[in-house]
């Protein structure tokens, strides 16, 4: 069996960050949170060898996700970790925009627990 991967969930929404995580967990995944797009970048900084995803909220204050998944693309230390955004359906730019910047997914808000572990594991399968 392959190692257990540990997943980086980051939105600004505590109840997002809980729900996802405890999804997470139950689908045997690793995780790390945290509410912000500075604490992201840090822990992605310091973790960057651990962390195989980060489901990523863009819309939140101060450094949006966008930001992060930039940073994120844009060094190679980092690019090997795949990013799933969290998006809202009606934000189709955010998405078009994310693609280009290389973004693995997305998955738009409300989600079910069963819809988001099985994009999940779609992702590390694909990619
Ligand atoms: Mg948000």
């Amino acid at each position: 069996m392959s190692k257990i991967k540990t997943i980086l969930v980051v939105d600004d929404e505590p109840d997002i960050v809980n729900l996802t995580e405890k999804i997470l967990k139950l689908g045997r995944y690793n995780t790390l949170t945290c509410n912000n797009g500075k604490e992201a970048l840090k822990l992605i900084e310091d973790k960057y060898d651990e962390i195989s995803l980060v489901l990523l909220d863009l819309m939140m204050p101060g450094i949006s996700g966008m930001e992060v998944l930039r940073t994120i693309k844009s060094n190679d230390m980092f690019k090997h970790i795949l990013v799933i955004l969290f998006t809202v359906k009606s934000f189709k730019e955010d998405i078009k925009k994310g693609k280009e910047m290389g973004a693995d997914g997305y998955i738009t808000k409300p989600f079910s627990g069963k819809r988001l572990l099985e994009y999940v594991n779609d992702v590390f399968e694909t990619h």
